[in-house]
């Protein structure tokens, strides 16, 4: 794993838009010593290598980066799944499931083979249904499993928040739980600026009121959707999302993000990936911190997993299982 003398070593398996976007970032902040582009379109990755190689002299660190294969995960910290088809305008992440399924039994399994010891990065949609068949066919332990799941949401609503109460958003401590999708939730209750609630702030306020951030938090769900009718796909904030869980588990940060993880009890919730906020580092999940919902809260956590174990019970699993290594 990272340390401060052995290189830090991330793959980006799907050198598409995405996979690019994460790419680009990570070497413009020099966060890994190499990079490896795996595509089934191996012209596409070595036509991106080169052209990320052309930037190098304007790059702060040297950087090995270069179209490779699944062997060369045998040594890297980091796999980033962000291979597989995209949303269209007006189609639902969950109508990818059975082609990204495809995608993935054929990626999967050589990762696994080349003995890869780190931690796997997914982003392909439906990510946390993605993430849990990464879990179910890599056999790796589930905090070596982490979905990008509503870390992007939350990035989307600190944004409209910091906007419309003119703060900085690092200073709105506020989570977007549960699907990367359409039942996603804000649980209010929780959500802060400064120190001070969100509920308070409005209460003490003539200028700010919750139906406003209920429709903020309506926002950040139709968001994707916005940006693709606008430029046919969404890239550079996904792409943002995993350079910054990239540089939590590198760093061994011990940062809270808002991932997919698994979970296993908490929420009431078993078997299921699903965004909550947890502790990131070198091993990936090292804590799930659960954080106390009311009530309302509690139901749409509940009906957000039943959706994405809805889904995930779309998959047949028989015969795709790869022993662990
Ligand atoms: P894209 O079409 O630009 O890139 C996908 C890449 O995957 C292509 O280069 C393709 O050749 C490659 N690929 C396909 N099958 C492969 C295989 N079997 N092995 C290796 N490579 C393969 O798509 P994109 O816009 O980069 O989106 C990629 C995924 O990321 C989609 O599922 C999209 O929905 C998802 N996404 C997730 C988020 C998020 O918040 N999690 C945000 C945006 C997009």
């Amino acid at each position: 794993m990272a340390n401060n003398t052995k290189k830090r070593k991330v793959v980006i398996v799907g050198a598409g838009l995405v996979g690019m976007s994460y790419a680009y970032a990570l070497m413009n902040r020099a966060l890994c010593d190499e990079l490896v582009l795996i595509d089934i379109d191996k012209k596409r990755a070595e036509g991106e290598a080169m052209d990320l190689n052309n930037g190098a002299a304007f790059c702060g660190a040297t950087m090995r980066i270069f179209a490779g294969d699944y062997s060369d995960c045998h040594d890297a910290d980091i796999v980033a799944l962000s291979a597989g088809v995209a949303q269209r305008l007006g189609e639902g992440r969950e109508n990818l499931l059975a082609r990204n399924v495809e995608v993935f039994k054929s990626i999967i399994k050589p990762v696994v083979q080349s003995g890869f010891p780190g931690v796997f990065i997914v982003a392909t949609n439906p990510v946390d249904v993605m993430s849990m068949l990464t879990l179910k066919l890599s056999g790796y332990e589930p905090n070596r499993v982490i979905g990008t799941g509503t870390l992007l949401d939350t990035a989307r609503l600190r944004f409209l928040l910091g906007e419309y109460f003119t703060i900085d958003p690092r200073n709105i401590h506020a989570y977007v739980m549960g699907e990367h999708g359409n039942s996603e939730f804000v649980p209010w209750s929780l959500a802060t600026l400064g120190a001070k609630p969100l509920t308070q702030v409005c209460s003490d306020s003539n200028e700010y009121a919750m139906d406003d951030l209920h429709g903020l938090g309506r926002d950040v769900v139709e968001m994707g959707q916005r940006i693709i009718e606008a430029k046919k796909a969404t890239y550079y904030g996904i792409g943002m999302a995993m350079t910054r869980l990239t540089q939590a588990i590198l760093g061994d940060e011990h940062s809270v993000l808002t991932v997919s993880a698994y979970l296993d009890g908490e929420y009431g919730q078993h078997d299921v990936y699903a965004g909550s906020p947890c502790v990131i580092g070198t091993n990936g999940v090292i804590e799930k911190v659960e954080i106390s919902l009311n009530p309302s809260e509690a139901l749409s956590m509940s009906n957000s997993c039943e959706y994405i174990r809805s889904l995930y019970s779309q998959i047949s699993l028989h015969d795709l299982t790869v022993s662990p290594v």
